[in-house]
């Protein structure tokens, strides 16, 4: 039996037709980007994620970049995010020429822990706390962060919040959805995440107004109003049209994949146990609901990277989310972290494993990847 890690053609034979009808639209009005169905997802996204407005634009981590451009953070500020998670967040911060910090995670759930934030603000100088601008919580793997906390310390600390939800589109925290609590929510409809594009795209969420004006104009180079009378400067952050019909498309589906990857979640967890190996491989906590699962990640005490590869010698493909935690990523090296810093991060780097999650898994599959997985274990 094969079980890859995601196998987006399942997905796409189910949708097939509606894609098709869709961007032959497209094709026959040869209108590539921008326009209508921008537009409608950027309404239908904005319902979604219960927000007044969102940007399209060219990626996740142009959603990234143009919330922090948007938010003004540049040249000598700094900013404050997790040491574990995709490069993307942090390279968006040093990009904008500002300094990323670090700050260590929930060992149960990986998302960057308030207390792991609110230490570092407190050992810093009035100078260094002067020169903080931002957070970047990252809800990772599809679950949120803890919000209530981190909003605190924002508040407490006059911070701008910017969601990384680019692995949570859906998630909830106390009710309310992923993107909706801070003051930017930055998504990304890389085919892997859970709304995936037929390419590269992203969306920008923020229920401000000042905010959504100058999204939008700093997505076409800052222009406003006449195309070209600059009053800043901005850069072409463009999303297609063809990935908007599409992405519209999927999202009248979302709700029912997520749900497929929660029960998957929940078979995962009961085939698990059924088998005795609830002690010796950590199961994903769930600590809010709702969790989407764009990764269900476990956790083994040693030999992760044997595991890694006798499961693909028996065609079940997983990943490691992630080899490094970025604190010790040598192109951060200028930060002067050394190891030992981030002990939960780094210790999550060595010992999780990323196992198949997506909706069209069938239930033959997801027992064999708990037998091989067994199998290895208990040699
Ligand atoms: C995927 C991802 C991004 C970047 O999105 P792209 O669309 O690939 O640019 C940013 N942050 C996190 C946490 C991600 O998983």
């Amino acid at each position: 039996m094969k079980v890859p890690l995601l196998d987006l053609k399942k997905q796409y034979i189910s949708i097939r037709d509606e894609v098709l009808k869709a961007t032959k639209q497209i094709y026959d009005k040869q209108q590539f980007v921008l326009g209508p169905e921008v537009e409608r997802l950027e309404k239908e996204i904005a319902d979604y994620c219960s927000v007044k407005h969102s940007v399209g634009v060219s990626s996740g981590t142009d959603a990234l970049i143009i919330a922090l451009m948007a938010a003004g953070i540049g040249q000598g500020d700094s900013v404050i995010t997790s040491a574990y998670t995709f490069f993307a967040t942090a390279g968006s911060i040093a990009r904008m020429g500002a300094k990323p910090i670090f700050a260590d995670i929930d060992s149960d759930t990986y998302n960057v822990s308030p207390e792991g934030i609110e230490n570092i603000i407190e050992k810093m100088t009035d100078a260094e706390l002067e020169n903080l601008k931002a957070v970047i919580p990252v809800h990772l793997f599809g679950q949120c962060c803890e919000m209530d906390s981190i909003l605190k310390i924002a508040n407490k600390y006059n911070l701008i919040v910017i969601e990384d939800a680019a692995q949570a589109i859906g998630a909830e925290y106390k009710g309310k959805r992923s993107g909706s609590m801070g003051d930017f929510g930055c998504f990304s409809f890389f085919p892997s995440k859970n709304l995936g594009a037929f390419g590269d795209g992203g969306i920008v969420t923020t229920n401000s107004d000042k905010m959504y004006d100058k999204l939008c104009a700093l997505r076409i180079h800052g222009a406003i109003g006449d195309r070209y009378d600059h009053q800043i400067i901005g850069g072409n952050f463009r999303l297609d049209a063809l990935q908007a019909a599409i992405v519209l498309i999927k999202l009248r589906y979302l709700d029912t994949w997520s749900n497929a990857r929660l029960s998957n979640a929940n078979k995962y967890r009961k085939l698990f146990i059924n088998a005795g190996m609830e002690d010796i491989i950590k199961l994903p906590v769930e600590r809010e609901n709702r969790h989407v699962y764009n990764q269900f990640v476990i956790r083994v005490k040693e030999k992760r990277d044997k595991l890694h590869l006798f499961l693909k010698d028996y065609s079940i493909g997983t990943q490691i989310y992630y080899p490094s935690p970025l604190h010790l990523l040598n192109c951060f090296s200028y930060l002067n972290y050394n190891k030992g810093d981030m002990s939960a991060a780094e210790s999550a780097s060595l010992n999780t494993l990323a196992l198949p999650i997506y909706p069209e898994l069938t239930y033959d599959q997801l027992e064999y990847v708990v037998d091989k997985i067994t199998e290895f274990l208990n040699k």
